[in-house]
This record gives C-alpha cells, structure tokens and sequence, in this order.
C-alpha cells in the first residue's frame, strides 16, 4: 500500500477544539468535527478515548486513508504537498513510522493503537485579537465582532469560553490512557496563560510522566511565567513555535494588542533557559495579504537568531477568512511581490545552505516557495474590496490606519 494518503493521527491521536468538542486534528479543515448520531461530541461525554476512534468519522476517515482517497477533513495536507511537496501529514509518518508500518500491515480501520499524542486547544482565552483570527480562538475579539456586526457562532465562541471547566475528565483520560502518551501539543488561545494547562503539566509531573513525554506549544511569547519554564525542565523537550507576523509594528499591528519588544525580551529569556531545557524554538507565520510585501526585511531581520534556532519561519497559507489571503491583493502588487521573495531566495540561499538548522531552514523555503506557488496572479476585484473593508472596519475601531504600520500596502489602500 502506499502512503498517498494516510496519516497515523486518526489512530493514535485526540484532538480538542477550542469548545472542548473532539476533531481530528488541528490541521483539519473546517474544524474536523468528530460526530456521533451527527452531533458533536464533546471532551465531557467520552471516558475513553478508544469512543472516538471508533466513531463513523474517524471509522470513514481512516477507510479512505487505508484506500488511498483524499478526505476533505484533511485538504490541508493535501493541497500543501501538491503546492510544496511537504505537509504536517509527512511529518507525522516520520516521527511515527513505526505505527504508521503497523497500521498499513494491518491494512483494517478497526486497527487499534493507543493514544500517543493529545492535542489541545484549551480555551479561546487569548490576550491578542490578531486581525486573521476569529472569536472561536480568541474571546476577546468577539467585542470587536459584536460592535463590527460582523457574524461569528456565538455560542461557540462562549462555549471555548466557558466549557473547559473539566479538569477531572483531562485528568482522568490522561490517567486511563496515558501509558502510551509521549507527545502533547498546546495550542489556543494563549496556552501560556491558561491555568488548566498548568494543572496537566503539574500532574505529570507529580505522576513522574513528564520525563517521557514532549510538548509543544503554539504561542505568541507576550507572557513566558516562571512556573511554566520550571515544570519544563522535567519534560523530555519542549519545542516551541513562536507565532509572528512580521517584525517590530507590523507584527504589533497584525497580531493586535501585541508588544514586540516584550516579545523579543521573552524570546532572550527562553534562550537562556537552552541550557536546562530540551528546547526547539521554530518560527510560524501566516502568509497573507498583510505581510506579504514585507517577508524579505522579516525574514533578514530573523537571520539575527539563525545560530540560535531555524531562522526561516514555517509559512502557512491562509485559507480563513479567504479574503486575506495574498490573491486579494491587486494583480500588479502580487507580480512585484512575488518577485521581491523569490529574489531574496535566491540572493539567500547559500546563507541558509551554510548556517545552522540548514535542512530545516531548507525544507520551510521549500514550504514558502509552496505558497508562492498557489498565490492566483488574476485580479479579484470582489476579494480585494472584502480585504480592504475589512480593514478600514478595523482600523477604525482600532483608532489605527494601516499605512502607519504597513505603508508598503499604499497602492492598496490608497
Ligand atoms: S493528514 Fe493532516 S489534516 Fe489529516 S489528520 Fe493528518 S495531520 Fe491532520
């Protein structure tokens, strides 16, 4: 059988929304919802994680992977490795090469393998309202949509509020099915703010888990406590993939309520830390409509950290809300956008060939040559208008103006 399609999260993984509703993994398009008798389930009702790899949806999800068809829930993947190459998916199959071989041996949905890898996105407590992001993932920015009248699921929003008020059950379906546990991922909101994600870090500590196990983390740095760097010590690694959109205000902008310079004083304050924790720092960033004209001065101010961690951040297109995306963009600021990257590639290459982390930096130019590979160069006149509303509706409320932050965005909104 051949791997064209499958993945070993549905096997082995348990993924929560933001709401505490199960998905099949943070990757998955449109949430991923895992459903029973169509309805969604959520973290309270399931004692057993074995329930959810079980369900009709990871029971089809998995009939499609072993026969080699490309389900929607994991487009994502898909159309990165058509654009690039490379996805999430493949990363998986490496680090679990082992189970992904028995899974294919076994070649039978109801294959069973326990659960190695959770994956949370606990709460939408965030302390940012970043411009692509919704109130789903951030409670905050759900006043902005309300005095915007713009439409979002309130009900959602209030759940991922309100709902992980249930430490018992992580707790308990960390105790029953834990044994095989060797990765949690931590995603939010701001996962370094939240109090239930130091309760698991403590309990595993205290259940003398936490040496076997490594976290990673998806976080924007405003804050990095005391406690949260002492509990890592006793993690086997801690990787932590630093959310930035930019450098200096136009990250401030994009990733509102944000503060470089605090970022940048956390960032020395972990690199200090190298030396009594496994750590693995990556940079993530979305490529979109706002930072698409100013990635060549990004990417050579991070050229600053390239002995201390992968230079090159790992770019994710960006599917919601489409309008910014980078095809929103005029036809003739994409062209000269393109170019502007694609030079500084090539003028950089060889720095990124000979500096440390040079596999990965190469593989994440692979992964941005991937978007630029997608970016439509036809005018949308429609996607444009929705992108520059959207914007000027913000900026209003904000008491901003995107010029003063973004002025290489002038023959957009001028
Ligand atoms: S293929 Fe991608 S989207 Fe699907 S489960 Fe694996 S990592 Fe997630």
């Amino acid at each position: 059988m051949s791997k064209t399609a499958i993945c070993p999260l549905p096997w082995i993984s348990a993924s929560f929304n933001t709401d505490a509703s199960f998905r099949v993994c943070c990757n998955t398009s449109h949430g991923g919802l895992i459903k029973k008798n169509d309805k969604k389930v959520y973290m309270n009702q399931v004692e057993n994680y074995s329930d959810i790899h079980t369900t009709d949806t990871i029971q089809t999800l998995k009939k499609d992977m072993l026969s080699g068809v490309r389900s929607k829930f994991c487009s994502a993947c898909y159309d990165a490795e058509d654009a690039s190459g490379i996805s999430i998916r493949q990363y998986y199959i490496k680090k679990y090469s082992t189970i992904v071989d028995r899974i294919i041996a076994s070649s039978d949905v109801n294959h069973a393998e326990k659960v190695k890898f959770l994956d949370f996105s606990l709460t939408n407590n965030c302390n940012l309202k970043c411009r692509m992001c919704t109130p789903g993932a951030s409670y905050l920015l759900s006043q902005d949509f309300d005095k915007l009248a713009m439409p979002y699921d309130k009900e959602y929003a209030n759940n991922a509020h309100a709902l992980w008020s249930y430490e018992g059950v992580i707790e308990n379906l960390i105790a029953n099915e834990g044994d095989a546990l060797s990765d949690i991922l931590f995603t939010g909101g701001e996962p370094l703010t939240n109090q239930i994600h130091l309760k698991i870090l403590t309990g595993l500590v205290e259940k003398n888990r936490s040496q076997e196990i490594s976290l990673t983390y998806h976080t924007n740095l405003m804050v990095l406590p005391d406690p949260v760097l002492d509990l890592w010590k006793n993690f086997k690694k801690v990787y932590v993939h630093l959310s930035l959109e930019g450098q200096g205000k136009h990250n401030d902008y994009i990733r509102h309520n944000s503060n470089w310079d605090k970022i940048l004083q956390n960032l020395q304050k972990l690199l200090s830390k190298k030396n009594q924790i496994d750590l693995w720092i990556e940079i993530h960033t979305v490529f979109q409509a706002y930072n698409f004209l100013i990635i060549p001065s990004y990417l050579e101010f991070l050229k600053t950290y390239a002995s201390e961690f992968p230079s090159f951040p790992h770019f994710i297109w960006i599917d919601n809300p489409s309008f910014l995306s980078v095809d929103s963009l005029p036809a003739q600021v994409k062209k000269e956008g393109l170019a502007a990257i694609q030079t500084y590639i090539d003028s950089n290459k060889e720095f990124y060939e000979s500096a440390d982390f040079h596999e990965f930096n190469l593989e994440k130019i692979q992964i941005l040559q991937g978007c630029l590979n997608r970016v439509n160069l036809e005018q949308s006149d429609s996607s444009q208008k929705e992108f520059v509303d959207y914007t000027v509706k913000f900026d209003k409320l904000r008491n901003q103006n995107v010029l003063d932050y973004i002025p290489q965005l002038e023959k957009v909104f001028n």
